[in-house]
């Protein structure tokens, strides 16, 4: 019987997905003549409930994370900062603004319940993490999340709390190896930097690289320490297309399932990546940009799907609903039905994008040397004397392992590395916090 479920499973597609959402997320404003605008949360939102999809999904109301679940990762004073800092009382704190980088003079600007929407947005993936650690769900969906910039104790790119690294941190509880893949047009900074120096987080980040924010994420940033190898960065050039991007992501994400062997998969799908977005420049449909979840779905491993950038928010809404029907499994018409914010799909009314006639500046020989590069990369991890991915102990084994040469600051790292060198020792204290060891 267990084989006739498995065969079952395997070919209906059919996964359990939970779908995490709180309504107050959208009501956030970041200000006027920002690009950020949660409100797009609310257009996704309202177009999933239209095409009927909650029906086939269990949805929950997260809640909402704490500042001691925050420090996990980030420090003390700057989740001291983050919970204090309103717009009223914004002139007392001005070293500290200028220390955390956020502000009038930044792009992380202090707005009205910033904090709470933090809690919101980081509440959520730490649920959908829980929810997958539990083997209650197959997939887990938070398109509130997926702020990827944010540093240990620095706002960056419209990003506060890192919740990426928050679910990673909480699936390292259960999995041996978590692998990060990041499809928004931006490098992954944040969460590359969080686990630089481990091997039980690989890092894959597919964007757009030379004079663009923000600024890391070449293909020799390949990681440090034990890390060494663990971060992948292809970086792409504008006019990205649906078939170069399958022909880069395919081959190399097949590597990395084959040779990594993650126990979970955490996919950002930042919809800035798509075409005409307003800050992006890429080219892709919704059809090059979901064929990424479809793909990490086809592995059959526990798979947490989160938001992140996506600039025209039209765009943003149709791309997330469309890629929780490939989630589901359920296909979805492409004619947008009536819902509340129905005006903001004209004046086609359709699901689908075009792309452009914009020149594709990704060449075959450029795609083909990155490919090439990143399999070699890959290839060599498999020789590594270190990876032994056949006898990872249990997780809190390791980290106690590894406990005694954590704090080592001395090595030869890439500026600003050093922060993610403390993430073995900040994740053991969050183990200690729910007493595993
Ligand atoms: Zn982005």
């Amino acid at each position: 019987m267990a084989s006739l479920a498995l065969y079952n499973k395997q070919n209906t597609g059919k996964k359990r997905v939970s779908y995490f959402y709180h309504s107050e997320v959208g009501h956030h404003y970041y200000g006027p003549a920002h690009p950020m605008k949660p409100h797009r949360l609310k257009l996704a939102h309202h177009l999933i409930l239209s095409y009927g999809l909650y029906q086939k999904m269990e949805v929950y109301r997260p809640h909402l994370a704490s500042a001691s679940e925050m420090t996990a990762f980030h420090s003390e004073d700057y989740i001291s900062f983050l919970s204090r800092i309103t717009p009223d009382n914004l002139r007392n704190f001005s070293t500290q603004m200028s220390k955390f980088n956020a502000g009038e003079f930044t792009d992380c600007p202090v707005f009205d319940n910033l904090f709470e929407f933090t809690q919101i947005y980081a509440g959520c993936s730490i649920d959908a993490a829980i929810k997958l650690n539990n083997s209650q769900s197959d997939i887990a969906i938070n398109w509130s999340g997926g702020l990827h910039h944010a540093k240990k104790s620095e706002a960056s790119g419209f990003c506060y709390v890192n919740d990426i690294v928050l679910a990673i941190l909480e699936l390292l509880k259960v999995h041996a190896r978590v692998l990060y893949i990041d499809i928004d047009i931006h490098h992954g900074d944040g969460v590359e930097e969080a686990f630089y120096c481990t091997d039980r987080v690989m890092t894959a980040s597919f964007h757009k690289y030379g004079d663009f924010f923000p600024g890391t994420g070449g293909i020799k940033d390949t990681g440090a320490r034990e890390g060494t190898g663990f971060s992948v960065n292809v970086p792409l050039q504008a006019g990205m297309t649906d078939e170069t991007y399958a022909q880069v992501f395919k081959p190399v994400m097949s590597k990395i399932m084959e040779t990594f062997q993650p126990g979970a998969v955490v996919l950002q799908c930042g919809a800035d990546s798509l075409t005409g977005d307003r800050l992006g420049c890429f080219n892709l449909s919704l059809n090059g940009h979901a064929e990424c979840v479809q793909f990490m779905k086809s592995f059959d491993v526990p798979l947490l799907l989160l938001g992140g950038g996506g600039y025209t928010i039209r765009n943003v809404a149709r791309c997330w609903a469309y890629e929780t029907s490939v989630a589901l499994g359920t296909p979805i018409s492409n004619d947008i039905p009536y819902n509340d914010y129905f005006e903001y799909f004209s004046p086609c009314f359709k699901l689908h994008l075009t792309p452009t006639g914009q020149e594709n500046l990704n060449t075959e020989e450029s795609v083909d040397k990155v490919r090439t590069d990143i399999l070699q990369q890959l290839q060599n991890l498999e020789g590594a004397p270190s990876v032994q991915f056949q006898e990872v102990p249990p997780a809190f084994m390791t980290t106690m392992e590894k406990g005694g040469d954590d704090g080592g600051k001395g090595d030869d790292f890439r500026e600003g590395r050093e922060v993610g060198g403390e993430v073995g020792s900040e994740m053991k204290r969050h183990e200690q916090d729910i007493g595993v060891d």
